[in-house]
């Protein structure tokens, strides 16, 4: 009998290991089996079990079943240690106004804007501000992409939503679903690596709507924060800082607060485990190892961006957009920084995968010794 989203109840949700990515709801809706629905905080649930006809695809294509990882890296020609990469990059991006809205070096923006002013996607699948935080969002204009753009809030807004913007994972994919009512065949879709990692698995098995995506943007991502969440206030006391005064946030070696008076506190990342979702300690992807590219801060200084170009497709993309819309780092100044910053990602992501090993060893411990 094929395993349903009733089994990713029991093997996923209960143990604590929905990261929300929304694949399974997606896929459901987007086919319009519709037996399933996302609450406000993204988590999947059944919305009309009748209507399920237990065709088994949300179980196989849910990233923390691991159904499909061979396949997915045998498309991809997966290598050790950090998946396929062609080249590492830091970069930022020519226009000050994207670079002002960009999480760090706003690449991953001005690619975007570049691609659909040249014609080459139909619209992007992001992660757009809203006054009740981010959403997940296909974004069909240049002005809605450059809206979607990092991580600067006005003054006006107030610290629940800018929180809300930090602690609340956007299940982007989620957004694909709209295209059941406008029809589009060339989207670019930017996410973490959980979320690239569904999508893969749902254009292994070719199904809607991931035929739609022709080009995957991965974020690095060491994981999901709940900054409102009480024991935050013990690393507030510890560095002496107040959440309601940060403006900005970004996560390189170290994240990185930046407070609106302009003074940075940094913290170590694996300080910020306790306010991390806990699905993130079962995952071992921090590169997006699946994407196209992969943007992060690691690795580059304050205001650039570090991209790994993974796929013949992904180069082109970078080489034209390197041509037109974005300046590499002066490498000149210190011709090892790429190594440097390759380095920093090989360690990060082997330390991420010995964690989820350490706790995958440690849950199946909990589970033998309960029954
Ligand atoms: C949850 C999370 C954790 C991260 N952790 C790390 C880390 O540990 N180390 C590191 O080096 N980098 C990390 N990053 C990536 C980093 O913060 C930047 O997104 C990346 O460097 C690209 O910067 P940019 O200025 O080029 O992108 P921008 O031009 O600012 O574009 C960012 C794009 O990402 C989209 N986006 C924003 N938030 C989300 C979201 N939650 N889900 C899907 N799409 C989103 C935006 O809509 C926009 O299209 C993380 C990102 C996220 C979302
Ligand atoms: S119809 Fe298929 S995708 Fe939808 S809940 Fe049932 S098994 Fe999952
Ligand atoms: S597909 Fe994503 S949202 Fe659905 S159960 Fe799996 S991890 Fe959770
Ligand atoms: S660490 Fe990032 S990619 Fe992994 S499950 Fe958490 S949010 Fe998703």
């Amino acid at each position: 009998m094929k395993k349903t989203f009733f089994n990713l109840i029991q093997e996923v949700q209960k143990e604590g290991k929905c990261n929300h990515c929304g694949g399974c709801v997606t896929f459901c809706s987007a086919i319009s089996y519709d037996a399933l629905s996302m609450d406000d905080h993204g988590k999947p649930f059944f919305n009309d079990i009748n209507k399920c006809n237990e065709c088994g695809l949300c179980y196989t294509i849910c990233p923390q079943t691991h159904e499909l990882d061979e396949e997915i890296k045998q498309n991809a020609q997966w290598e050790e240690p950090i998946g396929h990469t062609i080249n590492f990059t830091v970069t930022r991006a020519n226009d000050p106004v994207i670079r002002q809205k960009g999480t760090d070096g706003g690449v991953v923006t001005a690619i975007l804007s570049h691609l659909f002013d040249t014609g080459k996607i139909d619209g992007a699948i992001v992660s757009m501000p809203t006054p009740h935080g981010r959403v997940p969002f296909l974004a069909k204009s240049t002005k809605e992409i450059l809206d979607s753009a990092g991580s600067h809030f006005g003054d006006s807004q107030g610290m629940y939503q800018f929180s809300k913007d930090y602690d609340t994972f956007s299940p982007s994919i989620k957004a694909l679903s709209e295209l059941k009512a406008s029809p589009m065949d060339r989207l670019a879709f930017v996410g973490t690596p959980c979320q690239i990692n569904t999508i893969r698995k749902m254009q292994a098995l070719n199904i809607v709507p991931s035929d739609s995506i022709s080009l995957c943007l991965g974020l690095f991502c060491s994981g999901n924060y709940f900054f409102h969440d009480k024991s935050f206030a013990n690393l507030e006391e510890k560095y002496q800082f107040k959440y309601t005064d940060v403006e900005t946030i970004n996560v390189k070696d170290n994240f990185i607060f930046t407070m609106k008076s302009g003074k940075q506190v940094f913290i170590p990342v694996p300080e910020l485990r306790p306010v991390r979702r806990p699905a993130c300690d079962f995952c071992e992807d921090f590169s997006a190892e699946y994407a196209d590219i992969s943007f992060g801060g690691l690795g580059a200084e304050h205001g650039w961006t570090t991209a790994i170009i993974r796929t013949p497709q992904g180069r082109n993309v970078f080489e034209d957009a390197l041509e037109n819309v974005l300046t590499s780092f002066r490498l000149e100044d210190n011709p090892k920084y790429i190594t440097h910053a390759e380095k920093k990602i090989f360690d990060v992501s082997r330390q991420k995968k010995e964690l989820f090993e350490q706790n995958q060893m440690n849950r199946n411990k909990e589970v033998s010794l309960a029954q």
